[in-house]
């Protein structure tokens, strides 16, 4: 299935110069949005992940449908102050300023075999994040699957070492 159409290209949102990519339409295609989960659930079943991490919000949109399917669970990285519970914390770079990005401190037992999910890999920052909060709680990143890689910002670079699956590049 070509997915490339179900993504709806933005100019100038949310500011000027960004091509937004709107994943909107693929989720809201019943058979666009099975077939992409598909795809990664078989990379996670490929990838034997014992869990499923996703940053809020559209990595939860991905990752959640890959976790049932898969008959694992789903753990979420949150924006401080959003989960209850104690938790543990990355500050990371924005284009201008910074972000804290948080997990509960028991959501990963040590070990288990993680797949991070989210809609789009442009700079990576947002992913690096998530991959060092998995590692602090003892989490395995087995896999990291996205629907969309910008390949012009290269956020692959931030990602060496860690293996990608992505569905479509622009
Ligand atoms: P980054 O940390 O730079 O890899 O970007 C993180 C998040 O920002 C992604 O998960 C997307 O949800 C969102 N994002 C960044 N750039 C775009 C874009 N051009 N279109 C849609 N979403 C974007």
């Amino acid at each position: 299935m070509d997915l490339r159409k179900f993504v709806t290209v933005v100019p100038d949102y949310p500011k000027p110069g960004i091509q937004f990519k709107d994943i909107t339409p693929l989720m809201n295609d019943g058979e666009a949005y099975k077939y992409a989960t598909d795809q990664i659930v078989q990379y996670a079943r490929e990838k034997e992940i014992d869990l499923v991490v996703g940053p809020e919000a559209r990595g939860f949109i991905i990752g959640c449908p890959v976790a049932y399917s898969h008959g694992v669970g789903f753990a979420p990285v949150r924006k401080e102050g959003k989960l209850p519970r104690e938790v543990i914390k990355v500050e990371y770079g924005l284009e201008y300023g910074k972000d804290v990005l948080t997990m509960h401190r028991d959501a990963i037992q040590p070990g288990q075999r993680v797949l991070i999910t989210d809609d789009l890999l442009a700079t990576g920052g947002t992913i690096e994040a998530t991959i060092k909060l998995v590692e602090e709680l003892g989490g395995i990143v087995a896999g990291i699957a996205f629907i969309i890689e910008l390949t012009y910002l290269d956020g692959r670079k931030k990602l060496d070492g860690y293996d990608v699956l992505t569905l479509m590049k622009f």
